[in-house]
């Protein structure tokens, strides 16, 4: 049975305001995927059309063959839609316990579920446990792990990550990628974090102000994303004046292959790591300057000055490079997405 989840041309207002306009998701049965945008740009809202905890104005919903919402009045309640679900603030039920927590929403006595499920999030014999007890980490997998046991077709999650600091935020997020995997479930989550929207999504989708700017795996948005907003979006990036030439465009760095041949005057994608940079030899001749070093350990990132005046996000793997070095950029990356 395909249980894959597919949005159709979700438009919701609240008001004057337009927060969905025609929003299209579309994902495979077993794949994880990241709804990625803004605050206010729509995710929670779209999330919530697909829980049915609120109404489009217009579109549809289906759950493999199942209906869950459309134009012609359908509407599956909530509780029958085969959804799991956990939102930003875990709303773990402080007065029970962590079994408690879990067995709510499952069938009278069900301990033997309610073990498997604590055991598949890395808790297994917390069921007595108070919550107040926990860890933010440990609080969140009680979340999923109450999400998980009614054994869902479909499970949601909205920022699951927001409330955890950053150590814990990477720890868990790689915990519950494995869990994600291994349950094979079908998932949605929103996230306004690229990272952790590439990390997790096997396929993304990029919302702005309600619309879907582009829809893609991690790879391809990265390399080949479909516009100059998009790209800044899901990474840091250099946008340099070109004159195309069909294959190349000559621009400050010399000359870059285009992933789309073109002609005329455009704006180039250069991703920092596309960069490098070299000291000055007898077979070069230095043309900029490095302002800035940051130091991240597992490389180096630098911004320089090019004698034309552009400024240059440059990341390199060596941490020979010092502040007000002259050196020479060139490029090093393989074809560049570029726009008119
Ligand atoms: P996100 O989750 O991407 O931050 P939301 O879906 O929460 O965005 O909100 C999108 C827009 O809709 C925002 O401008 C927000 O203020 C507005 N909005 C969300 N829910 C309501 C509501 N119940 N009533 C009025 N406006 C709302
Ligand atoms: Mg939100």
């Amino acid at each position: 049975m395909d249980l894959g989840v597919s949005l159709v041309g979700i438009t919701k207002r609240f008001g004057d305001t337009l927060v969905l306009d025609g929003v299209d998701v579309s994902v495979p049965q077993g794949s994880t995927c990241a709804v990625l945008g803004p605050s206010g740009s729509g995710k929670t809202t779209l999330l919530r059309i697909l829980a049915g905890l609120e109404r489009a104005d217009s579109g549809s919903g289906t759950i493999g063959d199942t209906i869950l919402f459309d134009d012609r009045g359908t509407w599956l309640a909530p509780e029958h839609r085969g959804l799991g679900m956990v939102f930003q603030d875990y709303a773990v039920f402080p007065h029970m316990t962590v079994g408690g927590n879990v067995q709510y929403g499952l069938p009278k006595g069900n301990t033997a579920r309610v073990a498997e499920v604590l055991e598949m999030v890395g808790l297994g014999g917390f069921e007595s446990r108070r919550p107040g007890t926990l860890s933010g980490g440990q609080l969140q997998r009680v979340a999923l792990a109450r999400a998980l046991a009614p054994n869902p077709a479909v499970l949601l999650l909205d920022e699951p990550f927001s409330n955890l600091d950053v150590a814990l935020r990477v720890r868990v997020r790689s915990d519950m990628h494995r869990l994600l995997t291994a349950a094979g479930v079908t998932t949605v989550f929103v996230t306004h974090d690229q990272e952790e929207a590439f990390v997790l999504g096997d396929l993304v989708v990029v919302l702005r102000e309600g619309r879907v700017m582009q829809a893609a795996d991690p790879h391809t948005l990265y390399h080949e994303p479909a516009d100059v907003w998009t790209a800044g979006f899901v990474g840091e990036v250099n946008l340099l004046d070109g004159v195309a030439h069909g294959s190349h465009a000559a621009t400050t760095v010399g000359e870059v292959p285009l992933c789309v041949s073109a002609f005329g005057e455009l704006t180039v994608v250069i991703r920092p790591e596309a960069l490098s940079l070299a000291a000055l030899t007898a077979t070069n001749a230095a043309d900029a300057t490095v302002e800035v070093v940051e130091f991240y350990g597992h490389d180096t990132m630098c911004d320089v000055v090019h004698d034309s005046g552009v400024r240059l996000k440059v990341r390199v793997r060596e941490h020979s490079t010092r502040r007000g070095d002259r050196v020479a950029v060139s490029y090093i990356g393989g074809p560049a997405a570029a726009f008119a």
